[in-house]
């Protein structure tokens, strides 16, 4: 097999100071690799400069002067972290044969880039960079993100444990990942749908190599709400099951009532009314869970999700 044209896309917003640093060492790290011959030459770095307000599209197009490795991608507005990894995929698509996405600060440590395409070059379709440690991260944000995946877990969302969005996808394993038409989407809970054969590399986690976090408390749980309502539909589950416990703690409150009412400890009027608010707000929410499953049965289906994902085709005909 000859070597894979590797494309590394990385989603840049407002990273002026983090991008020269981290450009070097992705070139460094391609020059190696071009070199011991693991990729070809026809390998690129896609920046995609998702609207900044600095000038980081100044730094991208400097890049792509110097050097033909580097390509630039500039949305027009600041699209999310998401969508302007969704854009250099999308664009990279018909000429890579795997592709990487890694955040532009560089907390992945590059180097783990030798072990996916170990993977790959084993029949790895997808391989997931897990952190072996969280070391480097604030104690708060450790613990929301581990109260975030034991919850999506919960919720019966597939995600693998303490994998961000550094991973490496095959041609095939991306173009499927493509071909999911949602436009609320959820990454890290997509890309386990696609199947595929998948491998994990573990590394440790570093901290910024320079800049800020581009991703403040309010843009945490924005992603977090983002990945339960845009995976799936059980919350509304939940709706319906609390509506029947609501029911059945009604029927119990009746019996409740009428032994009241029977043994003379009431006032007039108390019985009904203790009766009405636990049977009927048991029975609206009831309702209101059913309604809910068809709305959810309604966005399932305007995400127009492939209905089966191909690995492979064995047949005689020719076309
Ligand atoms: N990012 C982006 N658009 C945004 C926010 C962030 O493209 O609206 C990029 C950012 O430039 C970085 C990556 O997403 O490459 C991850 O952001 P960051 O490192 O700030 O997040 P953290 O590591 O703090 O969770
Ligand atoms: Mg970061």
């Amino acid at each position: 097999m000859s070597s894979p044209i590797l494309y590394i896309v990385v989603p840049c917003y407002n990273e002026e100071e983090a991008l020269p640093i981290s450009a070097r060492r992705l070139l460094e790290l391609t020059d190696d690799m071009v070199e011991k011959a693991l990729i070809s030459p026809k390998s690129r770095i896609v920046l995609v400069d998702d609207g900044s307000k600095d000038r980081t599209w100044e730094v991208i197009s400097g890049l792509h002067e110097e050097n033909e490795r580097f390509d630039g991608i500039k949305l027009a507005h600041n699209a999310g972290h998401m969508n302007a990894l969704w854009a250099g995929m999308t664009l990279s698509a018909p000429r890579c044969d795997c592709l990487v996405s890694i955040d532009a600060d560089l907390q992945d440590d590059v180097n783990a880039i030798y072990g996916f395409l170990k993977e790959y070059a084993a029949g790895a379709d997808v391989v997931y960079g897990v952190r072996s440690s969280r070391k480097t991260d604030t104690p708060f944000k450790r613990g929301t993100a581990q109260g975030f995946y034991k919850l999506m877990h919960r919720l019966g969302v597939e995600m693998v444990y303490n994998a961000a969005d550094y991973r490496l996808l095959s041609r095939r394993a991306l173009e499927a990942l493509l071909s999911f038409g949602e436009v609320n989407m959820f990454l890290r809970g997509m890309v386990p749908m696609l199947g595929f054969k998948t491998a994990k590399v573990e590394y440790e986690r570093g901290v910024r190599v320079a800049g800020e976090s581009k991703y403040p408390l309010k843009k945490m749980v924005a992603f977090a709400i983002e990945g339960i309502t845009s995976t799936t539909n059980k919350p509304i589950r939940y709706v319906t099951a609390l509506g029947l416990l609501c029911v059945i703690l009604g029927l119990a409150m009746a019996v409740y009532v009428l032994v009241s009412l029977f043994s003379g400890h009431t006032v007039a009027g108390w019985p009904s009314i203790m009766m009405s608010i636990w049977m009927l707000g048991g029975l609206q929410l009831v309702a209101l869970g059913m309604i809910g499953e068809y709305v959810g049965k309604i966005y399932m289906e305007t995400k127009r999700r492939p209905k089966f994902i191909l690995e492979e085709h064995l047949t005689s005909d020719e076309g």
